[in-house]
């Protein structure tokens, strides 16, 4: 079987943990968007189609993540952005990997089906991606991470915007049968919601963790105590994480560790997902902490 991604001890504040660094395995299709596209993609050889059509917000790393593979694989991307038109870093790169960036007002955004038809309905060659590659397909590349698992974990850690990838892993772990945890830490306010969507593909939750309160004001917020921690984590371990999702699961392993919600000697994995160029969304407030 193949690994596609290293486990790195890691120390910070005298608490050892383990980190599976998904975020090596592609510097643009980062994280768990290329574990979420690695069936999607398959699929689409398969029924021999040649344009990935998605949906996501103006700072996406799932729209990058897409733009990115289909110009490897030699295919059309395009995207309904959400909002008005809008410039910034991320969707220059979008462009420049040739994906074509439709911006689709708030409401009319949330009906995706409907864009999808109206614009590429009659084009039999264009291939549908829900917004950040939730689908069977991503799940299923998720559920191979607990595979490529070197050891037992007690915990394992994971930030979730959709639950496609809490879903994963929970399918990995009662698949092989694991008593391990899995701790959840939506991203978003009211994240409770992750519940329901990790339900929509696995039925036995017992062995799921939920940790809504560490969203620090909600999707994309931030605060300085947040940008402090990013500033002491990334310094002290050398590990790059994002504002938007792995520093806020991050924060949380090491606020439960003062908390004493692990035993003691328990093994802990944190799966870092990626999308480190999220950090350009928020660069101001970066420049400004940082001085
Ligand atoms: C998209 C993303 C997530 C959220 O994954 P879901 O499967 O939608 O829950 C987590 N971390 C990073 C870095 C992401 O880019």
């Amino acid at each position: 079987m193949q690994i596609f991604s290293p486990v790195q001890p890691c120390l910070f504040q005298s608490l050892n943990i383990s980190v599976k660094r998904d975020d090596l395995i592609d510097t643009y299709i980062s994280g768990n968007k290329w574990r979420k596209l690695k069936y999607v993609l398959e699929r689409v050889k398969a029924i021999k189609k040649n344009h990935l059509v998605t949906f996501g917000g103006a700072y996406s790393n799932h729209l990058l993540a897409t733009a990115a593979l289909a110009a490897r694989h030699n295919l059309k991307s395009s995207a309904f952005v959400r909002g008005e038109k809008v410039e910034n870093e991320m969707l220059m790169l979008c462009k420049l990997f040739g994906m074509d960036l439709i911006f689709t007002a708030r409401d009319l955004y949330k009906n995706k089906n409907s864009l999808f038809d109206n614009y590429f309905g009659k084009n039999e060659n264009c291939f549908f991606i829900d917004e950040g590659g939730a689908s069977n397909e991503g799940v299923k590349g998720c559920a191979e991470i607990v595979k490529e698992l070197p050891q037992h974990y007690d915990h394992i850690f994971c930030a979730a915007g959709t639950g496609t990838t809490a879903a994963g892993l929970l399918k990995g772990i009662n698949a092989q049968g694991l008593s391990t945890t899995l701790n959840v830490i939506p991203v978003l306010k009211g994240g409770e919601f992750i519940e329901k969507e990790i339900e929509n593909y696995e039925n036995d939750l017992s062995k799921l963790q939920l940790h809504t309160n560490y969203h620090f004001g909600g999707y994309a917020k931030t605060t300085p105590q947040l940008i402090h921690f990013i500033q002491n984590f990334v310094g002290e371990t050398g590990i790059l994480i994002d504002p938007v999702y792995t520093a806020k699961m991050f924060y949380a392993i090491y606020d439960l560790a003062q908390q004493n919600y692990f035993k003691k000697d328990a093994k802990i994995l944190a799966l870092h997902t990626g999308g480190l160029f999220g950090i350009l969304g928020m660069k101001d407030k970066f420049e400004q902490f940082l001085g």
